[in-house]
């Protein structure tokens, strides 16, 4: 694992996407991600380079002795979040839900995008020709972005950045309960540690324990 280098994006000030107002750093419960937040209190998030599928697909089979002498689901979470060698197999999705876990902040609304991160002006849609699960964003400046989810990529060569947006407590809900239905695509990726970190969230929903 290492830390995102976005240190060039980040000597330049950011605007936050929902509101226009200026983005500053904050901490999070996820020292490897960057958290970013303005001053209504909207919070995106500069992932680390998420480990290969391949990686993320043996974390159900690893050892993690170290989780043992540990108690609560935060402690776990954390661990999870914090060590090199279990990060390292973590799906980037998981790392999401395990901070939002231990953070347990109420958040109605996701933030939505609206403004340009660059210039901090109103973004309108365009024709984005490349690929139809995304939603083409610009402003007045040309500053291109790509929208999926609730993730924005920026679509110009000479601006590396990627802002996800925090999750609101109902997607987090929805994600666990997709977590949880033994997917045998998703199986491989999460460990029973995890799985029970998931279960006894008070965002966990009822019907998918
Ligand atoms: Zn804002
Ligand atoms: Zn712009």
């Amino acid at each position: 694992m290492h830390a995102t280098n976005i240190t060039e994006q980040l000597r330049a000030e950011l605007y936050c996407p929902s509101c226009g107002d200026g983005l500053v750093l904050c901490k999070s419960a996820d020292p490897w991600a960057i958290c970013l937040i303005c001053s209504c209190d909207h919070r995106f998030f500069i992932m680390p380079p998420g480990p290969l599928a391949a990686f993320t697909a043996t974390a159900a089979g690893i050892a993690v002795p170290e989780i043992g002498g540990l108690s609560t689901p935060a402690a776990i979470a954390s661990f999870w979040l914090s060590d090199p060698r279990a990060r390292g197999v973590l799906n980037e999705q998981l790392a999401l839900l395990l901070r939002a876990i231990i953070e347990s902040r109420k958040i109605l609304d996701e933030p939505h995008f609206s403004f340009c991160p660059v210039c901090g002006v109103t973004l309108e849609e365009y024709d984005w020709p490349f690929d139809v699960y995304m939603k083409g964003l610009r402003c007045q400046s040309d500053h291109r972005w790509a929208l999926r989810g609730g993730r924005l990529h920026s679509a110009m060569e000479t601006v590396r950045l990627e802002l996800q947006a925090e999750y609101s407590d109902a997607v987090v809900s929805q994600l666990i309960a997709a977590w949880l239905k033994r997917d045998t695509h998703l199986e491989p990726n999460l460990h029973d540690s995890v799985r029970q970190v998931l279960l006894r969230s008070p965002l966990c929903p009822q019907s998918a324990i």
